[in-house]
């Protein structure tokens, strides 16, 4: 029963809970009510308790799951990608000023002088910002086929968590090993 977890380190049941249910509380108050399974006799029985000291939020906070990763930073570019990267910008960016320029020299010329800077212009960032894109799209993607599995086995992992409020510390019931709250990320993420 996942109520009787026990804590690896203090050995009892009484302040344990589960890490999903304490971080969807988040109350923010000061006192706030718990859930402590108490053992009356030979069974246990949920019971409401009211804890004051710890803001439920801020340990909501520590006990928050791994946030789901965004691919940006994680891309990997060879030398070329990164060239052309930069190549690509700057085509933007002189695509900008083309298209500017012809299109001011077209509304002052009336007579559509500036189109071939505006035609340019908008090749330049076009076809700049089309690489950049995919490019950036592919390696993203492949970033994220690596990640991935690892994210969701730290989800996995989060799921299965126990706290201890005596010790301040998260645990997997069956695994006889005790991690305090902020090495948790680390402990998740853990091969
Ligand atoms: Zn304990």
């Amino acid at each position: 029963m996942s109520s009787q977890a026990r804590c690896p380190k203090c050995g009892q049941i009484d302040m344990v809970l589960k890490v999903s249910a304490l971080h969807s509380g988040g109350v923010s108050s000061t006192e706030y009510e718990v859930i402590v399974p108490i053992q009356l006799g030979s069974k246990i029985t949920p019971v409401s308790s009211k804890r004051v000291g710890v803001s439920q939020t801020e340990l909501s906070k520590k006990l928050a799951p791994p946030p789901k990763l965004e691919p940006k930073g994680y891309a990997v570019y060879n030398d070329t990608e990164r060239v052309l990267k930069t190549l690509a910008t700057l085509a933007v960016c002189l695509g900008f000023v083309l298209a500017i320029w012809g299109q001011c020299a077209n509304l002052a010329t009336l007579g559509g002088q500036g189109l071939l800077q505006l035609i340019l212009g908008i090749a330049l960032v076009g076809c700049g910002g089309a690489y950049i894109y995919f490019v950036t799209s592919r390696r993203e993607k492949q970033a994220m086929a690596v990640l991935m599995p690892r994210w969701k086995r730290a989800i996995a992992r989060w799921n299965q968590l126990y706290y201890c409020a005596r010790d301040d510390g998260v645990f997997i019931p069956g695994q006889n090993r005790f991690v305090p709250v902020d090495q948790m990320t680390d402990f998740l993420y853990e091969k």
